[in-house]
Formats: structure tokens, sequence, C-alpha cells
């Protein structure tokens, strides 16, 4: 998976939301899931279930990510951000997260930092495992 570089993915405050909600839901676990694109344009968030069940890392299937990557695929999409929260650490890519990037280029990663009920979503390109800081961007 690819997604040629048109600038920050610009997401909508209730997408944003939606991915809030679900890393506080699942906290202390991390939670996970997509960012569909047109464009640059954030379609919609994909919930994806963190088969680790754990508050140090996630784990996405293969039949999982298939099935998600088919979705985005055949509705014309792109998948544009992978999100995940951190609920014991800043909200910045941890090695496994860098390692995990390799295979994803030109994909955000959208990371959503849970400490007592309060969230900070920071985003970030990571290419050739060197992380850059992305401005999350608000639509409208
Ligand atoms: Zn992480």
């Amino acid at each position: 998976m690819s997604r040629d570089l048109k600038g920050p993915v610009k997401i909508t405050a209730e997408q944003l939301e939606l991915i809030t909600e679900h890393a506080i839901r699942d906290a202390p676990n991390e939670c996970c899931g997509f960012v569909a694109v047109k464009g640059d344009v954030a379609t919609r968030v994909l919930v994806a279930e963190n088969e680790a069940h754990s508050p140090l890392r996630f784990e996405i299937s293969g039949k999982q990510l298939f099935q998600l990557i088919d979705e985005i695929e055949s509705a014309g999409e792109e998948l544009g951000a992978i999100y995940h929260s951190h609920t014991r650490s800043a909200p910045y890519p941890s090695q496994t997260d860098i390692n995990f990037a390799a295979g994803w280029p030109g994909i955000e990663w959208l990371i959503v930092g849970v400490k007592d009920g309060l969230t900070e979503v920071k985003s970030y390109l990571i290419t050739d495992g060197v992380v850059s800081d992305v401005p999350v961007a608000i639509a409208g």
C-alpha cells in the first residue's frame, strides 16, 4: 500500500472525534483503525479491532487488513492514515510503529495520546525510519 503525497490529510472535527472516542473507549488498551481519503480529504474513519488487546501495542491480522483495504479500494478511496492510541506513552511513534511503517509509504500515522480521559492527537509521516511531524489539518 502506498499513497501519492498530496499534503496532509484534511480531516473533519467529527472524524477526529470518532477517533478520540475510540481511543477513550478502548483505553487502557491501544485502539487502531484507518482513515480513508479521496485526494487529501478524509472521507471516513474505519474502526479496526486491535487483535492484541494490549496497552502496549496494536495488531491487525492479515484477514482484517485485507477486508478493510478492500472496502476502501472498492469505494474508490485510498488509505490516507492509520490511527492508533498510546495510553502509557506520549503520542509519538514507538520503534515498533517505525518498523511497521516501513511497509506503508506515504501513509500518515495519527496517534492519539490518552491520559486521564484527556486526548492529544498528533500526526506523522515515517519515511525510511525517519519521523516527521505533520500538522493535523481540520477540514471545513
Ligand atoms: Zn504506537
